[in-house]
């Protein structure tokens, strides 16, 4: 039976859920794993990631679908990108058919937390992988904890789709080979400054430039960014120190087959906003899909995006009900896309 919740005024906030799952890295390998009631997690005062963050997550939803199934979306992308995050930070990889196995059996314990269609809500699911024995010289842990727990959220637009004002910031989010391409924990405590500033000063969110010249535009703190140009095409950023975000990948391929449009991969100059080359913004993410950007605020400079700050821009409207259209089965999705859990 489905819990008693007022699915559409759930925030995006931590609720704990009756299931998630464990799995162990000991002695050099990951135990067999499985679902436990404990949310607690029990650690050394001195292990791996409270001392050195040494931490990477990934983010993504199960939803039910129009007619009723409980899906998610590309779960094989997140795996694939939580192994690439692991490498980098020597991680232990969690293999790519274990982690869809544990999202599936995660989904389908805490199934009655799923919201229903039509709600706007979603499970959120949250896995990550941390070290947790004690280290105390600087080196990798030796032994690991991977952990997906499911929490439901609510929609991320209430009452409708508002554009917002971001900044550009002084802060830098990613270095050149850093680690701006993987999700680890630690690109976030870094920006934790930054976004509490920006929202002190009444941005929404803060566009990061590359770091070494500062003239190119790169992502925000958790969301890649699009573009419309002037010929309605679609032009996104591109940087080795970009989270390679899943949604803006999907949405490039829907922009492409499925709406026609040209997209374009490329360095974009903070300067070609201001000299008015494009005519739509939006930032894109598993959480909102696309929000619209209605202005772009460069030390009091502001540029304001043509499609303006009461609604999102047609073309970036259109993308995003294909998209959506996709992951409630109302539009027919690319081969593999949808992941069944039941
Ligand atoms: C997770 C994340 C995104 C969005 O990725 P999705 O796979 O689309 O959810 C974008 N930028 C950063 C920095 C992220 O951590």
């Amino acid at each position: 039976m489905k819990k008693d919740i007022d699915w559409s005024s759930l925030t995006f906030s931590y609720q704990k859920t009756d299931k998630r799952y464990v799995a162990n890295f000991t002695n050099g390998a990951w135990d067999e794993g499985g679902l436990i009631d404990d949310d607690m997690i029990v650690m050394s005062e001195d292990a791996g990631v409270l001392q050195y963050a040494q931490t990477v997550f990934e983010g993504l939803k199960a939803y039910t679908t129009k007619d009723g199934r409980i899906v998610t979306f590309r779960p094989d992308l997140n795996a694939d990108r939580l192994i690439d995050s692991a490498k980098r930070l020597e991680i232990p990889p969690f293999p790519k058919d274990r982690f869809i196995e544990s999202i599936r059996q995660v989904v389908a314990a805490n199934a009655d937390w799923v919201p229903p269609y039509g709600t706007g809500a979603s499970l959120y699911l949250r896995p990550y992988i941390f070290g947790i024995n004690p280290v105390i010289g600087v080196k990798p842990a030796d032994d690991y904890q991977y952990r997906v727990f499911a929490t439901p959220v609510g929609p991320y637009f209430k009452g409708g789709v508002k554009p917002i004002r971001v900044k550009i910031s002084d802060f830098d989010r990613a270095a050149p080979r850093g680690t701006g391409n993987i999700k680890a924990g630690l690109n976030y405590a870094m920006s934790l400054h930054a976004i509490v500033t920006a929202h002190n000063e009444g941005f929404a969110e803060n566009i990061y430039l590359d770091p070494a010249t500062r003239t190119k535009i790169e992502e925000t703190g958790g969301a890649n960014i699009l573009l419309v140009d002037q010929d309605g095409n679609l032009v996104v950023p591109k940087s080795d120190s970009i989270l390679p975000s899943i949604t803006r990948r999907s949405l490039v391929y829907v922009g492409e087959h499925y709406l026609g449009l040209k997209v374009t991969e490329r360095e974009v100059l903070l300067s070609e906003i201001f000299e008015g080359k494009f005519k739509e913004c939006g930032l894109c993410g598993t959480a909102a899909v696309i929000s619209p950007v209605g202005s772009i605020n460069d030390h009091g400079n502001e540029f304001a995006f043509a499609s303006g700050m009461e609604e999102m821009g047609p073309v970036l409207t259109k993308l995003r009900a294909t998209l959506t259209g996709i992951q409630e089965g109302t539009v027919e999705a690319p081969e593999g896309w949808i992941y069944e859990i039941c």
